[in-house]
C-alpha cells in the first residue's frame, strides 16, 4: 500500500486538499494500481484519487445508503434482496479505495465481522432453505487472512441448500500478487465457486492481472465482470468495447455494466442513464456478443438490479423514470434535464 503522504509527493501535490478528503474518506491504494497510473486525471487517478467534490452534501438525489443496505439486513452485514440470493459482506478492506463505493459509508464505520456475526449469518442461512447463491463480497473478500476467507467459504459450502458461492473482488486487477497458485488451489475446492471481478478500465489490465486470471481459469473457477459506468473515465464505446473483448481473452465474462448509484458525494462519476444505453446499442454487433455486459440499475431504496429494458419502465417524465423490480415494486431515478427524450429514443418507447 502507498500513502498519501507518498503519493502527493511523488505527483508533487499539495497534501492538504488531499487530506481534507482523506480524513472523511480515507485514500487506500495499492502499489500495483499506483504503479499503472500514467498521468495526472488519467482514468485510473479518477477511480481513486480524493476530490474535494466527494465532500459535497448538496445533491440532494444522494444517499449514503442508497441502495438501503442496512434496512435489509436480517443479521448485520448480511443482505437479503432477493428470494434466493444473499449478499455477505465480509470484509471491510479493499487493495484501493473507488472514489465512487457504494459503501464508502463504511470506510470510517466498519461492521467488523467477529466470530458471533460469522455464526449469525450462518446460522441465518442455514436456516433459509430459499437461499441458494452466497455472494461473499465488501470491502473484499480476498484481502481478508486466507485462512478466514477459506473457513468462511468452508462453512457456506457445508449448507445443503446453498448451491452457488460467488466471490466479488477487485484484487485480480488491483492488487494481482494476492492470487497465488496456493489461493486458488484453495478455493477451487468449493466449487461451483464463481468470481466476479470488478475492473472498469483497459488500462487496469497488467502483465500481472493476466497471470491471476489465467491461474483462476486454469483452475475451473468461472470468472464474471462487473464495471461501473463512470462519466468521462470509461463511458465510451470505444473503451469499454476494448475492455470487454479483453477480458473475454482473458477467460473473464462481462457481466454487469453498472449505473452508478446515488451515492452521496459522487454526482461528479454519474453519467446519464441514457448513456450506458447508447453505449451498449452502439456495441452490439460491432463485437462479439459474448462481451456484452447487462446495463443495471440498482434500483435506489433497496428495490434490487433491474436491467434497463423498456419493460421496466413504469413511468417517465423530465424529472424522473420509475422503474419496477422483479416483484413487481418500483421506485424512481432521477433524470438529467432533457435526458427523458435521449432516454425514450433509445429504449424504443415514443
Ligand atoms: C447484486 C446483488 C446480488 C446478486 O445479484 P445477481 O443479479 O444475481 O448477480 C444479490 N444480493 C444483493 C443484495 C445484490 O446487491
Ligand atoms: S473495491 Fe468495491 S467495495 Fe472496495 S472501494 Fe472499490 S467499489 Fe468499494
Amino acid at each position: 500500500m502507498i500513502s498519501l503522504e507518498q503519493f502527493a509527493a511523488h505527483w508533487k501535490m499539495p497534501l492538504n486538499p488531499l487530506k481534507a478528503v482523506h480524513q472523511v474518506y480515507p485514500f487506500v491504494l495499492s502499489r500495483h494500481f499506483a504503479n499503472l497510473i500514467t498521468a495526472p486525471e488519467d482514468p485510473l487517478w479518477r477511480q481513486v484519487v480524493p476530490d474535494p467534490r466527494e465532500l459535497d452534501n448538496s445533491d440532494p438525489l444522494s444517499l449514503m445508503d442508497p441502495l438501503g443496505e442496512e434496512s435489509r439486513s436480517p443479521v448485520p452485514n448480511l443482505v437479503h434482496r432477493y428470494p434466493d440470493r444473499v449478499l455477505w459482506i465480509v470484509s471491510d478492506v479493499c487493495a484501493v479505495h473507488c472514489r465512487f463505493c457504494t459503501r464508502k459509508r463504511r470506510w470510517t464505520h466498519p461492521v467488523p465481522l467477529t466470530d458471533d456475526l460469522v455464526h449469525e449469518a450462518v446460522d441465518y442461512i442455514r436456516k433459509t432453505p430459499a437461499i441458494h447463491d452466497v455472494l461473499l463480497s465488501g470491502g473484499d473478500p480476498l484481502m481478508l487472512p486466507v485462512d478466514f476467507l477459506e473457513s468462511l467459504v468452508a462453512r457456506v459450502r457445508e449448507i445443503p441448500h446453498v448451491r452457488l458461492i460467488r466471490l466479488g473482488t477487485r484484487v485480480p486487477f488491483a492488487d494481482p500478487a494476492r492470487i497465488t497458485p496456493a489461493l486458488v488451489r484453495r478455493l477451487a475446492a468449493y466449487a461451483p465457486l464463481y468470481i466476479n471481478i470488478h475492473v472498469n478500465h483497459p488500462s487496469e489490465i497488467s502483465p500481472e492481472s493476466r497471470e491471476a486470471c489465467r491461474l483462476l481459469a486454469d483452475a475451473g473457477i468461472p470468472l464474471g465482470s462487473q464495471t461501473v459506468l463512470l462519466n468521462g473515465i470509461n463511458d465510451d464505446a470505444g473503451v469499454l468495447g476494448t475492455l470487454f473483448m479483453e477480458l473475454l481473452t482473458l477467460r473473464v465474462r462481462p457481466y454487469y455494466l453498472l449505473q452508478m448509484d446515488l451515492m452521496q458525494g459522487t454526482a461528479h462519476f454519474r453519467t446519464p442513464l441514457s448513456a450506458g444505453m447508447e453505449l451498449l446499442a452502439a456495441l452490439r454487433h460491432r463485437i462479439s456478443g459474448l462481451a456484452l455486459p447487462h446495463f443495471v440499475v440498482d434500483l435506489p431504496g433497496g428495490l434490487g438490479k433491474v436491467p434497463m429494458t423498456a419493460s421496466a419502465v413504469v413511468h417517465m417524465d423530465s424529472k424522473r423514470v420509475v422503474l419496477k423490480n422483479f416483484a413487481e415494486r418500483s421506485s424512481a431515478y432521477p433524470l438529467e434535464p432533457f435526458e427523458a427524450e435521449r432516454l425514450r429514443r433509445v429504449l424504443g418507447l415514443s
